[in-house]
């Protein structure tokens, strides 16, 4: 019987799961699926290769069952799966989950934020790169008009998904001159807008050291136009470092992945939608549970497969990451979720 205290090699418990769904989109952010690899002779996996939502809740259970207290829906995006609110309400039945959360590119919120909240989803991340027209098209290079993630922010508010974050990759010389206007915009409104620093995630976005604006610099610029304090973590292993504007407008969070790295206090696993387990976002390889689950492995054989992979973790890429690491083979974000 696999116990629930289970560490890895750095004394890290398991207690985040992100499951991907879907590497398919309906975006092309430059950052994560660019286009010109992403096309459409891009060879997506198909319904047969993907896990089934009851594949997908009996093997979140055993998660649960080993430590997991979170789990977040992520993609490619999420909610081009259809379906998705009878997977979140099998998901949010699984005694011992206390927090169900999914990412989104927000586009497709305002037709399904009511069902995802009715079937149980807690809270929402969606992301916006800025609130610059021009800007936001260039980085989502897929015609989507900020007005249209806006009203999925309202309709996911309306539904009652709060609090709800707004993720935010910041790269120098596309949208770092408009992360003031995006604070500006959200300030006051509940709204918790994250600052990402541009990662060398996957092999495919074209990273360089000198395109990223560390999280120091991006408090500063925001700091500049509205003061701000540095805010206490909600919880240990918090990706997101909190500052509060000091005259009470709410709070931004910055990650930091590339100039403060937080591997140490890492609780995160990975699913991807064929049902390969990853240790690292920054990972070359996973461990396949589908033919596990499609071979006939019993629960206790699932959890004993997982605990054997996290017993020997030992990631901590951003903490070893150079130039020359970013052009290592990666899984690509879009298989893994961010
Ligand atoms: S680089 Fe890997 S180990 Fe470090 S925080 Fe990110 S996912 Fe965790």
């Amino acid at each position: 019987m696999v116990s629930m205290s289970l560490l890895d090699t750095r004394d890290r418990p398991l207690r985040d799961l992100r499951i991907s769904v879907t590497d398919r989109c309906n975006f092309r952010c430059r950052y994560c699926m660019p286009r010109e690899v992403f096309g459409p002779d891009y060879a997506f996996l198909n319904r047969a290769e993907i896990l089934t939502y009851e594949e997908i809740v009996r093997l979140a259970r055993v998660f649960v069952e080993l430590g997991v207290e979170k789990i977040r829906l992520t993609g490619g995006e999420p909610l081009v799966r259809r379906g998705l609110d009878e997977l979140i309400g099998q998901l949010s039945g699984i005694e011992g989950l206390r927090d169900l959360t999914l990412t989104t590119n927000g586009s497709l919120l305002r037709a399904q934020a009511p069902r995802l909240k009715a079937a149980g989803l807690t809270r929402i991340t969606i992301s916006l790169d800025s609130m610059d027209e021009a800007v936001f098209q260039r980085m989502n290079d897929a015609g989507v008009s900020v007005a249209t993630v806006l009203d999925g922010i309202d309709a996911a508010a309306e539904a009652g998904l709060q609090p709800i974050k707004i993720n935010a990759v910041v790269q120098k010389g596309v949208n770092d001159h408009t992360i003031v206007d995006l604070a500006r915009h959200f300030r006051g409104s509940g709204h918790i807008v994250r600052f990402i620093e541009f990662m060398d995630v996957g092999s495919t976005n074209g990273w360089r050291m000198n395109d990223v604006v560390t999280a120091r610099e991006i408090v500063e610029r925001v700091g500049a136009e509205f003061p701000l304090e540095p805010a206490e973590a909600n919880y240990r292993g918090e990706v997101a470092q909190r500052w509060r504007y000091t005259d009470g407008g709410g709070e931004i969070g910055v990650i930091a992945s590339i100039s403060q790295p937080f591997c140490g206090d890492c609780t995160r696993a990975r699913l991807s939608a064929e049902g390969e387990l990853y240790t690292c976002l920054f990972a070359s390889k996973g461990q396949d549970f589908r033919a596990l689950l499609r071979g006939g492995a019993s629960d206790e054989e699932l959890r004993e497969a997982v605990a054997r992979v996290w017993r020997v973790r030992d990631d901590r890429y951003s903490e070893i990451r150079t130039e020359e690491t970013a052009g290592l083979r990666k899984v690509e974000m879009s298989h893994i979720g961010g």
